[in-house]
């Protein structure tokens, strides 16, 4: 029997976000059946999204093009991912562990009576079971779970899942008519946009972080001159966010983004356990701190002791010799 495993798209800005294509990945992973690999892409004017997607090696793409679309609104966004998931009879759905796939997923999970794993880093096949891999307890620990029935829905943490490559295939392409409900209980009248052309901090391979060590505003421009350099993104903890240095859309932790890049730098960060809970996971760490008694270097495969302000420029300049 063929199962059918349907992966939620993500986009910004008119480009496909990176989570979708390890999403594709996973998806393959998530099954010991013979199964197929459909993609569901909803938003407005999406035919750019579906080209770039089309050779992902998914066998169908179901996509719902619609101006009420165009914006993130769970209510719209549930409803018509709903009418993706009766037309591609998918028995798991797979979504970016991002701030629009935890929104969401556990209203499809909802919807469906399903089973849901969620902020998944790791699949694993043992004999004919799937066990999927996900911290608990802040990243102090891991726990391994199965589904026991389908339909099941899974969001996988962005940086952590291999991402699938172009297929010489095409996608077949699906256009479903948007079900407009006849009225909506919250409509969105305006999005004010933040932060625009900037790396997405989720999905960054470099992060700078700052804390209250940064002491000002000011104070995150050497972090932002060494992820420019690296090609990075800069991220924060909620002290320097409390005290005002920076927007909390830069907030990592427990109650922040969680980033797994390849390279992680904290900069004048205590290391408190809510903001490792949001950074543990990162590929190499290396902590810039004057206090040598400082949590951050018992996690930190590099320590640096000394002062933030001295020690980030001369990186930058290093950096930036070394990769001219
Ligand atoms: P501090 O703990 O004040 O540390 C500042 C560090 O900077 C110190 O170690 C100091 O030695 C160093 N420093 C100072 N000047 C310099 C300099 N010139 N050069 C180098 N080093 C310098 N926090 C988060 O980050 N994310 C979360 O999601 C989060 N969620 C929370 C949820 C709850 C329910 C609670 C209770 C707390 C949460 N917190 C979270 C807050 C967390 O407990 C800490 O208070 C916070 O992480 C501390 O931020 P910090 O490390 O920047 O500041």
């Amino acid at each position: 029997m063929t199962s059918s495993i349907l992966v939620v798209a993500e986009h910004q800005n008119g480009s496909v976000k990176q989570v979708t294509y390890e999403a594709i990945y996973a998806a393959n992973q998530s099954t010991t059946e013979e199964h197929t690999i459909h993609l569901a892409i909803i938003g407005y004017e999406v035919g750019s999204l579906i080209d770039e997607l089309k050779n992902s090696g998914v066998e169908t793409i179901y996509s719902i093009d619609h101006e009420e679309c165009q914006h993130y609104n769970p209510e719209v966004y549930s409803r018509a991912l709903m009418q993706i998931i009766e037309q591609s009879q998918c028995e798991g759905v797979i979504f970016g562990h991002t701030t629009i796939g935890r929104d969401l997923s556990p209203i499809i999970s909802a919807n469906l009576d399903a089973g849901q794993i969620s902020d998944v880093t790791a699949i694993h096949q043992t004999g004919d079971q799937i066990l999927f891999t996900r911290p608990i307890y802040a990243g102090k620990a891991f726990e391994q779970k199965a589904f026991t029935r389908t339909p099941w829905v899974l969001t996988i943490r962005p940086n952590n899942i291999q991402a699938v490559e172009d297929t010489e295939t095409t996608a077949e392409n699906q256009v479903i008519e948007y079900n407009r409900p006849d009225s909506l209980r919250t409509v969105i009248k305006n999005v004010v946009q933040k932060s625009t052309g900037k790396i997405d901090l989720a999905e960054a391979k470099v992060v700078i972080a700052g804390g209250r060590g940064v002491k000002s505003t000011d104070g995150f421009k050497p972090l932002e001159d060494l992820a420019h350099v690296l090609g990075g993104a800069v991220g924060a903890s909620r002290g320097a966010c409390d005290a005002d240095y920076c927007d909390y859309a830069l907030q990592i932790g427990q109650t922040g983004k969680v980033v797994t890049p390849e390279v992680y730098i904290a900069c004048g960060i205590s290391g408190a356990i809510q903001h490792v809970a949001g950074m543990s996971q990162s590929r190499l760490i290396i902590a810039i701190n004057k206090d040598p008694e400082a949590p951050i270097f018992k996690l930190a495969d590099y320590g640096i002791i000394g002062d933030l302000f001295e020690v980030v420029p001369l990186l930058t300049e290093e950096f930036r010799n070394a990769l001219s």
